[in-house]
């Protein structure tokens, strides 16, 4: 026998029985920023290898050594997207999206970064991301961050949920702290790790998020950015933070939330949950201004978030509030006699043109009791009996698989009612 050829590790399938919750979370994503009036931009997964290096930043853990990149038949240098905020700010530009406008902008899609794979990180994954354009006030930020608040309540997760927000002030301020910083960690420089004593001098904001308890405890006393602000960034987050209170949104400050994407200005925030372990955020964001003429376009504000949809299904798996999935079948027509298949076939084409229910037609022939076991394989919550009886005085008999009612015979112009009432009380 050959040998079965195996997906890519970490890039996974998602099988007939994930993608009920997927759907569901996809329905509720697209709902929500709906009622915000945002519109959906879709983005090539292929990108030219230069984008993503002069927006993430070539000293990122990104760049450095997660993005899938290969040369392309012509030898250009391509990339796999590791994230879409780069994609939507070069296509912003390319087709005007953006100069002079006001953008409420949306994207989901699979994303791709070679890391080590575990629960809840993935080599493809998936993002639900928005992304606003030519709004520079904290109302904007306000804005994203009760969009993504909303969802944690839509999803249900809202106590399992807390937000990190914090400013990384203006690019002038952070670059005059960084000298601090840097100074700083130069003088302590013998209790630092290894992977700081590298990022020092590439990217020292993100010393501030060590996971190293020693590197922790050393920068309690070093330089604090919160005491760097310029004055206006320092204004913004103020009126971010009031906003929020106003809007009854729950945060947490943290002065060292930098995000590890060099991008973001002022505004950066995090939801993190301590549902999954290390992978702890599900969803992150934040401010950046600068990209838009980084990329050649003119300048324009710009915030957004992305979420991973992986770390979402496993939150709603783990803490069992997949009961709203909707089960992938409604009504199980059985047809119990050779007669009775024609009359079968139509009734269900009526009832999909009648209704909105899912209705699945038995095909394939065998006794009651081997179809009523489709019927609950499919997990209908109705069976329709339809044997020469019902045809001849056309009828159908309702049965109800969760025991919620006497089974019933109906006449087949009361159907459309008869189901509707019971699936739409
Ligand atoms: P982490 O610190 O977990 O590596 P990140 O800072 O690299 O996350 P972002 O680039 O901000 O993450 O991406 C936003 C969200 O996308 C994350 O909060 C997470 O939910 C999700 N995400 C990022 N990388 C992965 C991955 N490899 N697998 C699954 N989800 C991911
Ligand atoms: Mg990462």
């Amino acid at each position: 026998m050959a040998k079965t050829i195996q997906a890519i590790r970490g890039m996974n399938d998602c099988l007939p029985e994930q993608t009920g919750i997927w759907q569901y979370v996809e329905d509720i994503l697209r709902t929500t920023v709906a009622q915000y009036g945002y519109q959906e931009i879709r983005m090539p997964i292929v990108e030219s290898t230069e984008l993503f290096k002069r927006s993430i930043g070539e000293v990122t853990d990104i760049v450095e050594k997660e993005m899938y990149t290969f040369a392309d038949r012509n030898g250009d240098s391509l990339t796999l997207r590791p994230e879409g905020t780069a994609s939507a700010v070069r296509a912003g530009n390319q087709h005007g999206l953006i100069y002079n406008q006001q953008q409420r902008l949306w994207y989901m899609g699979p994303m791709f970064r070679h890391e080590r794979p575990q629960k809840g990180r993935y080599r493809q994954f998936h993002q639900f991301g928005v992304e606003t354009y030519g709004l520079a006030g904290p109302d904007i930020d306000a804005e994203v961050i009760s969009l993504s608040a909303r969802l944690w309540k839509a999803f249900g997760i809202s106590e399992h949920v807390t937000l990190e927000v914090n400013s990384l002030g203006s690019n002038a301020a952070r670059a005059d702290y960084k000298t601090k910083l840097i100074a700083f960690l130069i003088e302590h420089e013998a209790q630092l790790d290894e992977d700081s004593k590298r990022r020092m001098h590439t990217n020292p904001l993100r010393v501030l998020d060590s996971k190293n308890q020693d590197v922790q405890a050393l920068l309690e006393n070093a330089p604090k950015l919160q005491d760097h602000l310029d004055p206006e960034s320092a204004k913004h987050f103020a009126q971010l933070c009031e906003r929020l209170d106003h809007l009854g949104i729950s945060y947490r400050v943290n002065p060292k939330l930098v995000r590890g994407l060099d991008y973001y200005n002022a505004t950066v925030f995090e939801w993190v949950t301590d549902t999954l372990g290390a992978q702890g955020t599900i969803c992150a964001g934040g401010r950046y201004d600068g990209l838009v003429e980084q990329l050649g376009g003119k300048t324009a504000p710009a915030v957004g978030f992305a979420l991973g949809l992986e770390r979402l299904v496993l939150m709603l798996t783990e803490l069992s509030l997949t009961d709203a999935v909707p089960a992938p079948v409604d009504v199980y027509i059985t047809a119990l006699s050779e007669d009775a298949l024609l009359y079968a076939q139509t009734t269900a084409e009526r009832l999909r043109d009648e209704t909105r229910l899912r209705v699945q037609m038995h095909c394939g022939g065998g006794n009651m009791k081997k179809q009523l076991k489709r019927a609950d394989t499919a997990q209908a919550k109705v069976a329709l009996l339809i044997g020469t009886d019902e045809v001849q005085q056309q009828q159908v008999t309702v049965k109800y698989l969760g025991g919620e009612a006497e089974q019933v015979t109906v006449a087949l112009s009361a159907l459309s009612t008869v189901l509707n009432t019971f699936f739409n009380p």
